[in-house]
Parts: structure tokens; sequence; C-alpha cells
């Protein structure tokens, strides 16, 4: 307590707030002071990297100042926190976030502009760590923060990975996978913290014997250990509190196993070292499903018993008993991932602090929450049980005691017996595999879906008979935004002309973007908008032009259609559309068609079969399409390689039409929907994830639907779908369908695209076939509209006018509230 005080006192002291002040003076001093002395480099030899690394260490500095005048009010209050586990982040650049949210971005500019640098090529610098897949680690980041911005005391916990999400690159159309060494020059903003670490045990096996109570006691003797390093980066929330999050890496125990060295052995010692800090070294680049790999399962238990005694080790340190653990901390748990959780809890309670398993189960299910991500039942996570009690023979133990008690309460509930072998935590029906998302249920004390849609589905459908034992553990917390990154930041025209109609309420409130409903007939500022639109488009233009070589005239219709590449999200039915018009445009019959750019941009897994051909598909439609004089002044495709969140920062600005055409019932939210409307852009959709909601608050006239609903799906499903018919009976869709293994689109290969041809016209899992009359009637539509661009603007205007329930502020206060109970401790 007493140095509490002291470092309260050091905060508020006139050297403190002059060491890391935020005035012109002060940033351009310590940027100068970090140049010459942390980087070692005076301006005229300075390259750019050496430059924004500078200021990169002086803004972090900053940063750190913020955390720990959160930390310590939080610790002074005895506050509850919330630890968020999440084997995967998508940060995005820090640089331009830390910046606004500390509220100098044109001191730092100013300063910069003083000794002749541009804050704009220092941005450009910056490498993002890419450390997750897509829309999950999005999530991830978009909630660190909102809740550094919404004061919730929190920590992210994850992994950090040597090697991030490969760079993509496109050879002769094809995707390449190059590795990502985001830490080639270093990382600015991470702080490692060595007297940080935890030992983590691997394999061998259990010995249950008495201890000298004549108590039970389980002893894990592995046969190997290692140990995680916390490497700490400061997340800062808007104008206030900050906190961080903490990445673990693996390390050998010992920079030298000292026997194996002594006996001569100094080769299997170095071997046993590398083979630990392999453990961290690389994500997997799997965006939906995954099975079977080890070294997956291994990093998916190492971040999380690294993180668990990270906590328990927290509570500790301030004399709590371990049995109130779940008043002090709330554990979320990101998808199933980290569900292995469920079971190191128990260990580390039951086995290494000696709790009893009722009073330490208890405690379990008080602490974790679950948010499932997915109701592809191939995406579901299993792991088999013979895998995980290879490598956590006590977690096997541990599991199959949690799902006997649990089948035990099945039975006195009256559940049938097939009831309870699909809620059983083991998959008995081919190779006996542990259920993860089964675990994080029954171990958790309230399961999320992330939009009402899905929240609906996981209730009535992939986890239904768990809804019906335990229906007040379901809930629903629909996904949100970090708007201040995906638009105050990366749209700063469009933000600026809001904030001179409005007022900058917006950055804290995004309800307030309400108002300008106020103005939507206002033609001076419609004219702005789309000013603002047409200048974002140019940059795209410009960006696109250097990537690809691909000139793209900036009026054209930019229609965006990024994400991950996946068949559930079905880019090929854009790329039946886009070949309509293009059999349209040779037959003489285009004069309906308005100019579009067609703009994709997405990574596949690299052992996706189909998704890589989706993406030759598009390659080669492209080839044919922009050279063809006869079409490419109508319309012109675009593959932007290596999707990232600095990239998405320049494509949503740009976007006219947001493609969101996933088959319903199987995206569970999105998020780059989201962003794509608050940027201004209007969406064709599916009734699928939270498109519902986008279309329930902007209005159904302002929002371009077609297609299937999930009951339409079921039913189609259920009668026995045949996609053949559909064919034979639409000639212009066969034209379409043929056109795919002509030699005219594959250059002679006309064996090229035919697995995709052949996946549509045999099973098409995804409904393309089905869809298609709806999706291209909306298309046509869509281009009518279109043409009427003050009509146009008026759709766009309200879009983001109402896109104010898509914050993540508002998806954090929901977990707070009706999850988490946690209330924030402010600062300033
Ligand atoms: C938002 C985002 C995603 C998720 O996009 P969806 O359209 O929701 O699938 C994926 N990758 C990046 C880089 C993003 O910014």
């Amino acid at each position: 307590m007493q140095q509490n005080e002291t470092i309260r006192n050091y905060l508020s002291s006139k050297e403190a707030q002059e060491h890391l002040g935020l005035t012109k003076e002060e940033i351009k001093s310590s940027f100068l002071e970090n140049l010459f002395y942390r980087i070692g480099r005076i301006p005229p030899l300075a390259s750019n990297l050496d430059l924004y690394s500078a200021l990169a260490l002086a803004i972090r500095d900053r940063a750190f100042k913020q955390f720990v005048k959160s930390t310590t009010e939080i610790a002074r209050k005895n506050a509850k926190s919330v630890a968020y586990f999440s084997a995967e982040y998508l940060p995005g650049p820090h640089l331009g976030m830390n910046l606004l949210n500390l509220g100098i971005t044109t001191e730092t500019r100013q300063a910069l502009e003083e000794l002749d640098i541009k804050l704009e090529d220092l941005l450009e610098e910056e490498v993002e760590p890419g450390l997750g897949n897509g829309g999950l680690g999005r999530l991830a980041s978009c909630y660190l923060d909102a809740m550094a911005t919404q004061g919730i005391p929190s920590v992210g916990y994850g992994i950090r990975y040597e090697y991030g999400i490969f760079k993509q690159e496109i050879k002769d159309g094809w995707q390449s996978e190059a590795t990502d060494k985001w830490l080639h020059f270093g990382n600015p903003w991470e702080v490692v913290r060595p007297e940080i670490a935890y030992e983590v045990k691997f394999g061998g096996k259990t010995e249950h014997g008495q201890d000298f109570n004549k108590e039970l006691h389980v002893e894990w003797i592995p046969d190997m250990k290692l140990k995680g390093t916390a490497y700490d980066t400061p997340v800062l929330g808007y104008k206030g509190n900050g906190i961080i999050m903490r990445l673990w890496r693996s390390e050998a125990i010992e920079s030298f196993d000292f026997s194996a060295y002594n006996g001569g052995d100094y080769y299997r010692a170095v071997e046993k070292k590398i083979r630990s800090e392999n453990l961290t070294k690389v994500l997997y680049p799997n965006d939906e499903n995954l099975s079977g790999k080890e070294l997956r399962l291994k990093q998916q238990y190492f971040f999380v018993s690294c993180s668990l005694q990270d906590i328990l080790h927290l509570h500790m340190l301030q004399n709590r008993s371990l049995e109130t653990l779940h008043e002090k901390f709330t554990i979320q748990l990101n998808d199933t991932h980290p569900s292995i959780s469920v079971a190191e809890l128990m260990r580390l309670l039951v086995d290494r602090h000696d709790m009893e398993w009722e009073r330490a189960w208890d405690v379990t299910r008080k602490t974790f929450a679950y948010t499932n991500h997915t109701l592809l039942p191939e995406a579901l996570e299993t792991w088999p049980v013979s895998l995980l009690g290879h490598i956590l023979p006590r977690h096997l133990e541990i599991i199959y005691e949690i799902n006997s008690r649990f089948l035990h309460e099945l039975r006195d509930s009256n559940f049938s017996g097939e009831q309870i072998a699909s809620m059983s935590l083991i998959d008995e029906r081919g190779e006996p595999s542990v259920r993860m998302a089964h675990l994080a249920t029954v171990g958790s004390y309230k399961v999320n879906g992330v939009s009402a849609l899905h929240s609906m589905l996981l209730k009535n459908q992939v986890l239904s008979d768990f809804a019906s034992l335990w229906p007040e553990k379901f809930s629903n917390v629909t996904n949100g935004i970090s708007y201040r990154r995906f638009l105050a930041v990366s749209n700063p025209g469009l933000s600026n002309l809001i904030t001179e109609k409005i007022g900058d309420g917006w950055y804290t409130r995004l309800d307030d973007l309400k108002k300008l409903e106020n103005f939507v007939e206002d033609e001076e500022f419609q004219q702005k908008w789309t000013e603002v639109k047409l200048e974002n488009k140019k940059v795209l233009a410009c960006y696109i032009q250097e990537q690809t070589g691909i000139s793209v005239a900036p009026e054209m219709l930019f229609d965006v259609h990024v994400k991950r590449i996946h068949e559930y999200k079905r880019q090929h039915l854009k790329v039946l559309h886009i070949l309509s018009l293009y059999l349209r445009i040779k037959s003489g019959n285009g004069n309906e068609i308005a100019p579009c750019a067609f703009i994709f941009g997405g990574k596949a897994a690299p052992g996706y079969f189909m998704a890589k051909r989706i993406i030759r598909l598009i390659t080669a439609v492209g080839e044919r399409v922009n050279n063809d004089p006869e079409v490419n002044s109508k319309i012109k495709v675009v593959f932007l390689p290596n999707f990232s969140v600095k990239q998405a920062q320049k494509v949503y600005p740009a976007a006219d039409l947001s493609e969101q055409v996933s088959l319903a019932g199987k995206e569970a939210s999105g998020t780059g929907n989201m962003k794509f409307a608050l940027n201004g852009a209007l969406t064709v959709g599916t009734l699928d994830g939270a498109n519902v909601e986008i279309c329930e608050e902007v209005g159904e006239e302002n929002f371009f639907l077609f297609g299937l609903t999930t009951a339409e799906v079921e039913a189609v499903k259920a009668e026995g779908y045949r996609p053949y018919k559909l064919y034979e009976e639409n000639a212009r869709l066969r034209e379409v369908l043929d056109f795919l293994v002509s030699e005219e689109l594959s250059g002679g290969d006309t064996e090229l695209f035919r697995p995709i041809y052949e996946n549509l016209l045999q099973q098409d899992p995804y409904l393309l076939l089905k869809d298609y009359e709806s999706y291209i009637n909306c298309q046509d539509h869509i281009h009518e509209v279109w043409r009427n661009k003050k009509e146009w603007t008026k759709k766009s205007i309200l879009n983001v006018a109402n896109m104010g329930k898509f914050s993540a502020d508002r998806s954090i206060r929901d977990y707070c509230e009706e999850i988490w109970k946690v209330e924030p401790v402010r600062v300033s």
C-alpha cells in the first residue's frame, strides 16, 4: 500500500509529467533521445526504419505509463479482472492507433515536420504482427482495444509466434506462401519479462499414491519440460487506460543441459534447446479447421498453462485464497482453442494446490466463460484420445473424471442414452476423441454465440441438449469492431467530414452517428461525402496499380470481396456473376452494366485444395477480362495479394459495395461486413451472421438482400438437393458454368477448373447454383441504383448513421454486464 502511494505520487509529479509529456516539444525531444541513445543513429544516416523505431519507442514509453497508472488503480481498488484467452491476435499496426489514443497525432506530425520527417512515411514502415488467421484474431484485438477504452481491468493472453500467418504471393496466378519474418527488424512495441516465466510439462506418465495424510495424490512425471517467458505489449484505450497483451514464448528450461554437457553429449543438449524453442515458432495457417496436429495441441496447452499459472500467482500475491479465484478473475475462452484450460485449472487446483475435487470444480465452473465461433460441424475441434493422452496424460484422466460425473448427472436427469452419447465429452463413434466444445461448455458458467442468428442456432441445434439442461447458461453477444481503427485512423477524410457535422462525440459513443440522418438530404454534405469516397478510391487505385500492375478507374463501382478464401464464403459465386457479365458484354448485351472493378483479397489455407483453386480461378478471370479491349473498359478484376490488417485499412474505406454472400447459417457473425458498412459501402448479402442485424439497423431499403434463409437452406437439403437439375433448367447458368471448363478461360488447360465445375454440378454443398438467380437479379438491381448517384449516396450516409450497434465498445459492455460482472476502473 505504501508502495502504491509512492507510485501514485510519482505519476502525478512534475518530473513524470514532463518526462513523458504530450506536447510537441516533449515528443520531439523524446523522439531524438530514442534515436540517439536507443537506436544509436543521427538523422542524416538514419533510415525510415530507424526513425520509425525511435518514434515507436517514444510512444511505447507513454503507453506503458498509462498501463502503470491503470494497474496501480486496479490494485488499489482490489478490482475483478478479465483474462481474455486467445490463441490468435491480429493487432494490425500499433503506431497510428497509439497516437490517436494518446490524442497526439497532430503534435507528433508537427514535431516530425520540424525535423523534415513525414509521419506518413514512418507509418508505412511498420510491419504488423500477423499472429492470427482472420476474423477470430482480429476480434480478439478489437476487444482488447475496447476493454482498454472502457477501463476494464484486463489482460489479453496468447502466443508469441515467431512466424505469423504466411505472406501470400501470387505466382503464375497461384497462391504461394512465404514465411512471415515479422520480428526480423525487432519489435519496438514489446518488452520481454525474463522474470515472468513458468514451467510447462509434456508427456510421460502419472503416479497415483497417498501423501503423508493418506490423501490421494497424483504425481505427473513428464518426459519433457520447457518454460514460457512473457512478452508484454501495451494496448491503449482511447484517451485513458492502458492494458497489456501478454504473449508467451517457449524456451528451454536452462540454456544448457549441464548434465548432458558434462557427459559429453553437447549435441543432445542443443537439440533439446531447439526442440523447446520450436513450440511457438509458427502459427498454423488454418482458419476454420485443423485436425490432429500434435504441435498445435502443444501450443494450446502451453499458453493456457503459462497464463493460468500467471493468474494464480497474481491472485496469491494479494494473499487471497484460491477458493475466491472466480471473484477476482473471470477467464473468457475465445473459441475452443484454449479450452484445455478447464482441465488445466482443475489440475493446478487439485494436484498442485491440494484443493478437493468438488471445491475445485465449483471454482473452475465459476471462472470460465466460452465463446463459440462456428457452426460448421467439421470445424468443431476434437482431439483423438490417444494423442491427448500421450501429450497430456494427467489431463486425459481429469477429462474422464469430469465426464463420468457429468454423464452421471445426465442419467439422473432422465436424458436418453442417445442424448447422453451425443453430449458426452468423448465421441465414441469412430476413433475415440475429446470434444473440446463440450469440455468448454461443461466447464463454463456462460456460453455465447457471436450474432443473434448464430446464438439462436447454437442453442437450437449444435448445443441444443446442453441448452435444455442449462438454459440460463446460453447467451448472445453480437460482435463489434474497433471503429477508432477502422474509421478514425484508416479513413481520416470521412472521419473529419463526420466530425465537422456532428462533433467528435462518436469517438467514444458510436451511436452518435445517428445524428448524420439529419444531413442526409443536405446536398452540399452529399457532395462532400462522394468526394471523400472518390479520394479514397484514388488512393486504393494507386495501391492496386503498384501491387498488381492493373489499372482501375476510380469512377468505377468498387465491388469488393475481401476475407479468408473458403467455400462457405462463396468467392466463387462472385466469380459466376463476373463471368455472366463477361458473356453478356461479349454478346453485345452489356449496356445495363455500370463500369465496375471487382476487387478480391484473402488467404487460403495452404492445404485447402478448393480454396487455392478458387484463387487461381479469380486470377484467370482477371487475365481474361483485363486484357480484352471489348470488355476491360466496362469491368476489371483484381486479386490483391496478402490481405492483412494494414491492407484492410486501405481497402474498406474505398469500397462502394461490400460482398457478404456466405450461405445462410454458415458465417457465425463476420466483422468485415461491419467495417465496410461503417465506411459507407452498401452491402449485398444473405441473411447470415451479423448481416441480419446490420440489415435490421440500416433498413432493408438500404441493404441488398438476396438468397435463401437458414430455414430454406435446411428445407432444400432435406428434400435432396440436385444441383444438376438447375444446370439443366437454366440456360444462362449453364453457359456460365460451361465457360469454367472452356479453353478460352483456362488458356487451353480445360482440366484447370474442372474440380470446381464438378463440385458445383455434383454436390454444391454451399448451394451456389440455388442462390445464383437471386444473386444475379440482385446485382442487376444494384447497377440500376448505382446509376442514381444521389440515391446511392443517401443510402451510404444512412448505412454509416446506423452502425452504432456494431462497436466493440458495445460488445464489451454486453460482456461486462451479462457475463463477466466486471466494473470499469478509470484513470485519466
Ligand atoms: C476483419 C478482418 C477479417 C474478417 O473478415 P470477414 O469478412 O468477417 O471474414 C479478416 N482479416 C482481416 C485482416 C480483417 O481485418
